[in-house]
């Protein structure tokens, strides 16, 4: 298998696979929007809310607040040493006290470890009026995407790559010329295709050559769009995603060997 990175940002990565099927990609991509662990809020104890939200509305809107955290630092709560009853490598508790009026953010909420704290301190999550409170203790434990939404990771796009065929009477330049710039361009009298999505988004430009100039999808090589929704760089969220797509192949070997 071959990799290229095509951009590669801190929450977005862009890389195309060579070598590999259609199952396989399509396993690594469902895998990073919901087999990759990461921490969100999961119980909140209330002391106070006076604001505008209730008990349940306002547990939902920290739930989605996306935290930046280490993963290799955690443990699920449920394989723990502690046994599941909560311990610091396991939960991250959260404080919000927080007295009206005006606005609770995201930066409002203290945490109890210095590592692990909201991706954005801006993010609205309730209004409290004169001489109101808010105080609670929210924990946050690692989840899957795969169990609640609040826990997905990425939002992964997997595409078959982009193969342009073209009758002889066509040149390669007209094709170029007829997608946006910077989607194509021209190297030497072949094609090069500089953004594979642009490519997929705009195939209708080449209905006009009438079926003799057309695209088609590889089904051995993929381009893949990640854009990380939780704390975790999209960079991580695509290697943790492929140890673990291994690590099922190997228990798979395990099993089957013993039948
Ligand atoms: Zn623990």
């Amino acid at each position: 298998m071959k990799i290229n990175v095509l951009e590669n940002s801190d929450y977005k990565i862009k890389f195309t696979l060579e070598g590999a099927g259609v199952g396989f990609a399509n396993a690594l991509r469902r895998t990073m929007i919901s087999g990759v662990p990461t921490m969100a809020i999961d119980w909140v104890d209330f002391q106070f809310n006076e604001g505008a939200l209730f008990d349940e509305m306002l547990a939902h809107r920290l739930g989605l607040i996306p935290l930046k955290f280490d993963y290799t630092k955690f443990n699920m709560l449920n394989e723990c040493e502690c046994g599941g009853k909560g311990c610091p490598l396991c939960e991250v508790v959260f404080v919000i006290n927080r007295k009206g009026p005006g606005a609770v953010y995201s930066g409002d909420m203290k945490s109890t470890n210095k590592e692990v704290k909201p991706l954005y301190d801006n993010i609205p999550i309730t209004e409290i009026g004169h001489e109101k409170n808010v105080k609670l203790e929210a924990f946050a434990h690692l989840g899957f995407g795969k169990d609640h939404a609040k826990n997905q990771a990425a939002i992964a796009v997997c595409i078959g790559y982009p193969l342009i065929e073209k009758d002889s009477g066509i040149s390669a330049k007209q094709i170029v010329d007829a997608f946006p710039k910077g989607v194509l361009k021209l190297s030497g009298t072949s094609i090069e295709i500089v953004d594979p999505f642009k490519v997929d988004e705009f195939r209708d430009v080449l209905d006009k050559f009438k079926g003799k100039a057309k695209i088609k999808a590889s089904d051995s090589k993929f381009a893949f769009n990640v854009e990380s929704v939780c704390g975790m760089r999209a960079q991580d969220i695509v290697l943790e995603a492929s140890k673990r797509v291994g690590k099922k192949a190997v228990e798979f070997k395990d099993l089957a060997s013993k039948l």
